[in-house]
């Protein structure tokens, strides 16, 4: 073994020890009525830890007070930057600050490419919401186009940057990146272990080389309860964004315990 390979693992080693506990991130999308909501919590449990979830707007504003009671932190799918006016089917930073939201999310790859959410909008949503004192978990992704001829990298490098391109050093503090291919999203299918472990550590590597500070970084796209301990132990892996297994609460759950023994 030389001293570069020596030297990487005793980072990657620190950099896992200093990512404790993981963040587990359910997306309900439009998914879970206010009483499946509700059923959902009650099987759950009290949580400890970062567990949050990102319900439909009216579970969200109808659950708030019991997802609080329970320990989970919560927040809306997506916002607007404006804080009010002619913007039919939106909603905003004061409606949402009502619920005692703690992060919110952004450009889901589902609302980039159904609702054309561009990179100059999610600038602005990105920069509002943290300087309104949120958290916020910024979304980004491949296709599976992109994955195959190469382009990935750039790709996923650009989203980051444009994304985020508005914010300080210190606002930056408040952001978490959860990286999702598009292609893995919902497919039953995970990224493997090696494309999951080579992407997260070049975006972390970008992170310092754009912001000079790395952001925690979550992976999303198909983690269920068998695949969660693999994936978790990669380095440079700070979490789940959760969805199809998000919706049964003992999966989550076993996500969750499982995310406390990697
Ligand atoms: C998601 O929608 O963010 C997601 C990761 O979905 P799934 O876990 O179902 O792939």
């Amino acid at each position: 073994m030389n001293r570069m390979n020596l030297d990487q693992i005793i980072h990657e080693a620190v950099v896992k020890h200093m990512r404790r506990p993981l963040i587990v991130a359910g997306n309900w999308k439009m998914n879970m009525t206010v009483r499946e909501g509700r059923e959902f919590l009650e099987k759950l449990g009290s949580v400890e830890g970062s567990v949050l979830l990102f319900p439909p707007y009216t579970t969200l504003a109808a659950l708030a007070p019991e997802m609080r009671r329970k320990g989970v932190l919560y927040g809306p799918q997506n916002f607007h930057y404006e804080d009010g006016g002619a913007y039919t089917g939106e909603i905003s930073i004061p409606m949402i600050r009502e619920l005692e939201c703690s992060c919110l999310l952004a450009g889901h790859s589902e609302r980039r490419t159904y609702y054309n959410e561009t990179d100059e909008a999610l600038s602005r949503k990105t920069a509002r919401g943290v300087r309104s004192g949120f958290q916020v978990m910024l979304c980004i992704g491949e296709s599976l186009e992109e994955r195959k001829n190469g382009r990935w990298q750039k790709k996923l490098i650009e989203q980051m940057a444009l994304d985020l391109k508005d914010l300080s050093f210190r606002e930056l503090g408040s952001v978490l990146i959860a990286y999702e291919p598009v292609w893995a999203i919902g497919t039953g299918v995970s990224a493997s272990l090696e494309e999951i472990g080579e992407t997260h550590r070049l975006l972390k590597l970008a992170m310092r080389e754009l912001f000079g500070r790395e952001l925690p970084l979550l992976y999303g796209g198909s983690v269920n309860e068998k695949n969660a301990f693999d994936i978790g132990s990669c380095p440079y892996v700070d979490g789940f964004l959760i969805g199809g297994a998000s919706l049964k609460p003992e999966k989550f759950r076993e996500i969750i315990e499982i995310s406390k023994r990697v």
